[in-house]
């Protein structure tokens, strides 16, 4: 039995660039070419200085969860397989808390999610055309706070 397809992002002119470096296995941030600062989500022009050059920046692909969910019912059959599963937001490393981004932990990593858990960005192929950016947990000394027991 084949398995139900994967929900995909909408790429739009402004977001392609995000999407191809996926592809590439590169997290990258969009910032201003005018004034630097973060632009995210990505878009045609600055909130700041209201410049419309957009530079990519490649990241290092770290961060830490700043605020997690643990879906236990499979609302997704193309999830079926990975449930429960923990969708994470993580602030990325290296864009001054302004790179919020929302993806999801391996299988089996949400029993030990926690705020402040730091994570490395793991690149899932799920078809052709389609890299998204997921995490792992990374083994370091931590002073994480348990939100759910
Ligand atoms: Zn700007």
């Amino acid at each position: 039995m084949t398995a139900p397809a994967r929900p995909a992002p909408a790429v739009d002119t402004d977001s392609a660039g995000f999407w191809e470096a996926c592809a590439r296995e590169e997290l990258v941030g969009q910032r201003c070419g005018t004034c630097s600062a973060w632009r995210w989500p990505p878009r045609d022009h600055c909130p700041h200085c209201h410049a419309m050059d957009p530079v990519w920046e490649r990241l290092g692909g770290t961060g830490r969860i700043v605020g997690f969910v643990v879906v236990h019912r499979v609302l997704d059959p193309a999830f079926a397989d990975e449930t429960p599963l923990a969708i994470v937001h993580v602030e990325l490393d290296g864009t001054d808390g302004e790179m919020v981004l929302t993806s999801q932990l391996q299988p089996g990593e949400w029993r030990t999610a926690a705020v402040g858990t730091p994570v490395s960005v793991r690149f899932t192929r799920v078809r052709d055309g389609l890299t998204l950016p997921t995490f792992t947990i990374r083994d370091e000394p931590q002073e994480a706070h348990r939100v759910l027991d």
